[in-house]
């Protein structure tokens, strides 16, 4: 038994040749499946109500165990993810967005994804927005395009300059009509004017959902619409959370012990009273770190993201750089 639990965070899972979607971050299905196979040589994969259970001391956790996550309900997860862990007796979590599903919305950081993988280079991409801000400044009050460029441009774990201020300005570093309106020009431009179908496309419907629900896969919470939950004040919290709980609940996910993640993994004190009051039991940050189950708070718990996990069963579990390290937080 142990009170680490090794949560992995997925999100694009498809077959990909090397030529496309080099730029979308993802998960190539064939290392996808040497994951799964490496999980299943050193890890036991276990599911959420084994943890829940584990939580409140009604059970133990094996040693090394893992919990699969599925971030924003694309239909990659449906068509090669769902396979995979059936045929090995393995439980994921899926956290699809309300509005993504109910109003055929492309999320904004998804359109983002598809604008830098459709072959436009990023420094066309930053001149592009630094004239969209040159023809919004005065009207919004805008700071100038070196400021922006300098605040948002810093090295990240996987991405260049150029490319991290492109998803961090767009994502967060500008008001949100503003970087919406940003978004859908280039998304409009580069990718595609019919945002319906699209969204069709990309994301899961209902009756998918509920195929997960009937193989025992758990559906989790990512909100209505893909917002930065700590940048809401509590009323515009309580309507994204209620949203995305009518929405489950018409999927049959049960109204008690229920899981959050986060989406960017935003979350402030007054989100987790909400969740406390709604009686979520877990909630899933983008924290990198093995998770305790005994000493975390469990809202707020770290994952590794699946570039972190070994993409092939021979790997020596010694060498997986974060076997044996200690749970962060704790
Ligand atoms: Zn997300």
């Amino acid at each position: 038994m142990s009170d680490a639990l090794t949560i992995v965070m997925y999100h694009y899972v498809r077959p990909m040749p090397r030529s496309a979607f080099l730029t979308v971050k993802g998960r190539a299905l064939d290392e996808f499946q040497g994951q799964l196979d490496f999980l299943a040589r050193h890890y036991r994969v276990v599911r959420v109500e084994e943890v829940i259970a584990a939580m409140r001391g009604e059970a133990t956790l094996p040693d090394n165990a893992a919990l699969l996550t599925f971030d924003d309900g694309y239909t990659d997860h449906h068509r090669y993810v769902l396979p995979e862990l059936v045929a090995r007796g393995m439980q994921g979590s899926f956290f699809p967005p309300a509005c993504s599903v109910l109003d055929g919305r492309v999320l904004d950081v998804n359109k983002i994804h598809f604008v830098l993988a459709s072959g436009v280079a990023p420094s066309r991409l930053v001149s592009e927005i630094f004239a969209a801000l040159d023809e919004l400044r005065d009207a919004h009050d805008l700071k100038s395009n070196a400021e922006y460029y300098q605040a948002h441009s810093q090295e990240s774990r996987y991405d260049t300059p150029e490319v991290t201020f492109i998803k961090r300005l767009l994502q967060k570093g500008l008001p949100l009509a503003l970087r919406s309106e940003i978004v859908d020009r280039l998304f409009r431009r580069y990718v595609t004017r019919d945002e319906r179908d699209f969204a069709a496309m990309l994301y899961m419907d209902r009756e998918q959902l509920r195929d997960l629900r009937e193989a025992g896969m758990c559906l989790g919470s990512h909100g209505d619409q893909h917002r930065w939950l700590n940048t809401l004040d509590a009323d515009e919290q309580r309507r994204e959370i209620d949203r995305s709980l009518t929405f489950l609940g018409e999927l049959g996910v049960p109204e008690r012990d229920w899981v959050m993640c986060y989406p960017y993994g935003g979350y402030d004190d007054s989100l987790l009273t909400l969740l406390r009051e709604k009686r979520c039991a877990l909630g899933l940050t983008v924290e990198v770190g093995v998770a305790d189950i005994v000493r975390n708070d469990p809202l707020r718990l770290p994952r590794l993201d699946t570039n972190d996990v070994p993409v092939d069963a021979s790997v020596p579990l010694e060498t997986f750089g974060w076997a044996g390290v200690s749970p962060v937080g704790a």
